[in-house]
C-alpha cells in the first residue's frame, strides 16, 4: 500500500478535504493519514466529526494573536520533522492557505510528491486575497499532480507553462455539500433546532453575510457595516445574520455599527452544517469568502461578492454572483435590486452552479491510484 498523508488545517481545507479522504479510505492501493495543523482550532474539530474523519496527527500549532510569519514557520518545522517520520509516497494539499504552503515546501525539501487539490485558481492581484493569492501560485510550483476545479482554472495553470499532470476534476466542495444536505436530511429530526434567538427565518427575508479577508479588514469593514444597516433601515422585512468571524480584528469594527439594531443578528461561527442550513434558508448572500461564492449557487442563492477581485470568475460569468466590493453605493444598489425585482432575482438564483457536479473526489482517487501504481 502506497502511504498518503492529507494535510488539512483551517475550516474550509477540512470541508474540500474530507470528500477525498473518504475516498482514499476505501482505496485497497492507498494507506491515507490524516495530519491536522491546528492552524484553526474550533472551526476544524467540529467539521472532522461531522464528515467522520479522524486525524492521525494533530500539530496543535494555533496560538493567539498569531503572526503570518509565526504560523508560516512553525508548520514548516512541524510537518517536515513528521514527513521525515512517516515517510509518505505523496502528500495532498487543497487550497491556498499559510498551512498549504508551508507544508508543500516541507513536502518539497524532502523530494517527496506534493498533489495540490483545488490548483489554478489566480486573481491576477498578489496582493488579493492576501496572502492567498502567493500561497497558491508558490504551490503550483511546488507541486506535481493539480487537481483543476474548472476549465478556467486549468487554463491559469497552462498560461504558467503548467500543463504535466493537470487533471480537470469538479470543486470537492460541491462533493462536501452533497454529503452534507444527504446527511441533513437524514437526520434533520435528531439534530437540534436551528434557533437564532429571535429570529425567524420565514418571517424576513435573510441576507446571510460573512466577512474576514484580511484586505477588508478596518474601514472596508466599516463601509460594509454601515451598508447593512441603511439595508436594513430601507428594507423592513429584511433580516441580517452575520456569523462572526474568530478574528478580533473583524468583531471590532462590525459589532459598534450594527449591535443595536433589533433585526441585525450577529452571531457566533455557526459550524459548518448549521451554516449550510442558513444558507438553504436565507434570500441572498453577501460574502467575502471563497467556498461561499461555491455554495452559493448549488443552494440556488444569488451571491454578491464582498471583494474587488475574485480567483473564482465561473459564477460571475454564469451570472449567479457579482462583484460589488467594499463600495457601499454599489453594495446598496444590487442588494436593493435583488429586493425589489423579482425577475433580476430569480435570473441570479436559478443558474445551474459552474463549480461541479459532487463526483470529484472520486476522480481525484482513481487518478492518484493510477499515478502511484505506475
Ligand atoms: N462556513 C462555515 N461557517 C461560517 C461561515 C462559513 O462553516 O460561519 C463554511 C462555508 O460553508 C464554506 C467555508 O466555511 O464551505 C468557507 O470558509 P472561509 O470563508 O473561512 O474560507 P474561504 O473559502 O474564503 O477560504
Amino acid at each position: 500500500m502506497k502511504k498518503i498523508v492529507v494535510i488539512v488545517g483551517t475550516r474550509p481545507e477540512v470541508i474540500k478535504l474530507a470528500p477525498v479522504y473518504i475516498e482514499l479510505k476505501k482505496s485497497k492501493k492507498i494507506k491515507p493519514i490524516l495530519i491536522n495543523t491546528g492552524q484553526h482550532k474550533e472551526m476544524v474539530d467540529e467539521m472532522l466529526m461531522w464528515f467522520g474523519v479522524k486525524e492521525d496527527f494533530n500539530l496543535k500549532l494555533m496560538e493567539k494573536n498569531q503572526t503570518l510569519e509565526s504560523i508560516t514557520g512553525k508548520v514548516f518545522e512541524a510537518t517536515s520533522k513528521l514527513f521525515k517520520k512517516i515517510k509518505p509516497d505523496l502528500v495532498i494539499v487543497e487550497g491556498d492557505t499559510v498551512t498549504v504552503m508551508a507544508a508543500s515546501l516541507a513536502a518539497f525539501y524532502l523530494k517527496i510528491p506534493v498533489a495540490h487539490v483545488e490548483a489554478g485558481l489566480r486573481t491576477g492581484d498578489i496582493y488579493n486575497p492576501f496572502p492567498e493569492e502567493m500561497a497558491r501560485r508558490l504551490v503550483s510550483r511546488l507541486t506535481s499532480i493539480h487537481f483543476a476545479p474548472t476549465e478556467n482554472a486549468v487554463n491559469n495553470l497552462k498560461k504558467e507553462n503548467i500543463k504535466k499532470n493537470v487533471f480537470l476534476t469538479g470543486n470537492t466542495v460541491i462533493d462536501a455539500l452533497q454529503i452534507t444536505l444527504k446527511k441533513l436530511n437524514e437526520q434533520y429530526k435528531k439534530l437540534p433546532p436551528l434557533i437564532i434567538k429571535n429570529h425567524d427565518f420565514k418571517k424576513y427575508r435573510t441576507i446571510l453575510v460573512t466577512m474576514h479577508r484580511r484586505e477588508n479588514f478596518g474601514k472596508p469593514h466599516r463601509d460594509i457595516a454601515k451598508t447593512l444597516l441603511k439595508i436594513l433601515n430601507t428594507f423592513s422585512n429584511t433580516a441580517v445574520v452575520l456569523p462572526m468571524h474568530m478574528n478580533p480584528k473583524v468583531r471590532s469594527v462590525i459589532v459598534p455599527v450594527l449591535k443595536k439594531h433589533k433585526r441585525a443578528f450577529l452571531i457566533e461561527p455557526p459550524g459548518y452544517v448549521p451554516f449550510v442550513y442558513m444558507m438553504k434558508k436565507s434570500y441572498l448572500i453577501l460574502s467575502d469568502s471563497g467556498g461561499v461564492q461555491e455554495e452559493a449557487p448549488a443552494l440556488g442563492k444569488p451571491v454578491l461578492v464582498l471583494r474587488t477581485t475574485t480567483e473564482r470568475p465561473e459564477g460571475i460569468k454564469a451570472g449567479s454572483a457579482k462583484l460589488v466590493g467594499t463600495d457601499p453605493e454599489k453594495i446598496f444598489k444590487e442588494t436593493a435590486k435583488l429586493l425589489n425585482d423579482k425577475k433580476a432575482y430569480l435570473k441570479m438564483s436559478k443558474i445551474k452552479n459552474p463549480y461541479g457536479d459532487g463526483k470529484a473526489s472520486g476522480r481525484i482517487v482513481s487518478k492518484l491510484e493510477k499515478i502511484m501504481m505506475n
